[in-house]
């Protein structure tokens, strides 16, 4: 095995890191087997068919396919209603018709894991220019409710939860912010049956970006009323070419369909344009992919931990989202360990990442992306934004064995820069 030229202190490294986690395979392929059953006991409820691949064009009326998409997800979803839609142009998109199509003028929406995630600031109105028609600008008020050491503050919710609080907001994945845990669907059950005791009339709205499928159930089975997810990361199970998806009770999900197309018109309409195959298809894959992303991130935080970085979670801590975090403090080497995955990259791997200004987030970030998908992210990839404490996020990987390849490409990566 020379392809790659490892050096043999980096494949020394891989095989006491592989020891130090075999134990968690057994953990990772239950819930993907789990899962995978799960999903085809959905397909086979719903009689997916080879009809529901045809495309539809123009309005796209009675796309059965389409139709089917959505019952599929609301069964894997424990839930009423989906919509699946590779015309969402990201989870970004999703998540502003959510929040748009749930909240009216003089409504608030609660978050209360801490401040969304940076690509929201926009919808909410928390940056940016006016006259982007923010929720704000509306007229929808904001507040948030930090962690506490790492645990939702009850009492301040508590406080916080007035009638005019419409949404209760909460991001399962803990994003870029590394200060912050991920939350297990437990959790986020405590957290919906708090709010629901207090008021009733609440939507629980969960970003459940780089949850799905890495515990055996979904927050929608814990009493959250929506949750929403992009199909370039885990449900889409590295073949949906984009989209995202929304699912949860009839009644919102309805809200939210007449936000994506217009009041009145809602789910009938909306071209399939032929996405629905590798829409079922990557779905069908999912669980098998993210158990794969799994066994990537668990690695990596095994071999990062083994050169002395502080890495969250553990190798051997339980997990609620695919990413992997790693502490570099050190701008040299996160830039290092990003261009080191590129360099496992199916794709565009000659390419030498750098920092830049992306748009809607608040810092330069460094990004290793090398995917069939433009920015999937349950394609091996990693970032980090160029901040103290240089923390590198670290996510997906379609097959564990090239995921494994990309992880040892970055130490050799940071070797050669001599940093390690
Ligand atoms: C990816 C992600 C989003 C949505 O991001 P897009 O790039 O717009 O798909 C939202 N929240 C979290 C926690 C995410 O990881």
């Amino acid at each position: 095995m020379a392809f790659f030229q490892f050096d043999p202190w980096i494949e020394e490294l891989s095989k006491k890191a592989l020891g130090k986690v075999r134990g968690q395979w057994q953990k990772i392929e239950d819930t993907a087997e789990y899962n995978q059953q799960k999903v085809l006991w959905a397909f086979q409820k719903n009689r997916v068919s080879e009809t529901h691949f045809t495309p539809t064009t123009g309005y796209g009326y009675n796309d059965r396919g389409r139709e089917v998409l959505d019952q599929v997800f609301a069964d894997i979803f424990e839930c009423e209603d989906a919509l699946v839609r590779h015309f969402f142009i990201s989870g970004t998109h999703a998540l502003c018709a959510a929040l748009f199509g749930l909240l009216r003028p003089g409504e608030t929406l609660l978050s209360v894991t801490g401040k969304p995630y940076d690509t929201l600031d926009g919808v909410i109105g928390l940056s940016g220019e006016k006259g982007m028609g923010s929720l704000k600008e509306y007229g929808v008020g904001y507040r948030q409710v930090d962690l506490q050491e790492g645990k939702i503050d009850f009492d301040g919710i508590e406080k916080n939860l007035d009638d005019t609080v419409r949404v209760v907001f909460i991001q399962r994945s803990k994003g870029y912010d590394g200060t912050r845990p991920s939350l297990s669907c437990e959790e986020i059950g405590k957290i919906c049956a708090f709010v629901k005791k207090r008021r009733p009339g609440c939507f629980c709205v969960v970003d459940n970006c780089y949850g799905e499928f890495v515990e055996k159930t979904e927050p929608t089975g814990h009493g959250a009323d929506i949750v929403v997810g992009s199909l370039i990361k885990n449900p889409g199970g590295g073949l949906a070419q984009s989209g995202a998806y929304v699912a949860g009770t009839k009644k919102a999900v309805e809200l939210i369909s007449y936000r994506l197309t217009a009041p009145g018109i809602g789910k009938e309409c909306g071209a399939s344009l032929g996405q629905n195959r590798m829409m079922f298809q990557g779905l069908f894959l999912a669980p098998h992919t993210v158990g794969q992303s799994l066994k990537t991130a668990v690695f990596c935080a095994a071999v990062y931990e083994e050169l002395g970085f502080f890495v969250s979670p553990g190798p051997l801590e339980s997990r609620a989202d695919i990413i992997q975090s790693i502490r570099f403090n050190d701008p040299e080497k996160l830039v290092a360990f990003c261009q080191g995955i590129q360099r496992g990259a199916p794709v565009d791997s000659y390419v030498e990442p750098v920092p830049w200004d992306m748009p809607g987030y608040a810092h330069p970030v460094i990004m290793a992306a090398g995917a069939f998908v433009q920015g999937s992210s349950i394609e091996l990839s990693a970032d980090g934004p160029m901040h103290e404490p240089y923390v590198a996020y670290m996510q997906g990987g379609l097959t564990f064995e090239s995921g494994k390849t990309g992880v040892l490409a970055s130490v050799q990566r940071m070797r050669e820069k001599g940093l390690l």
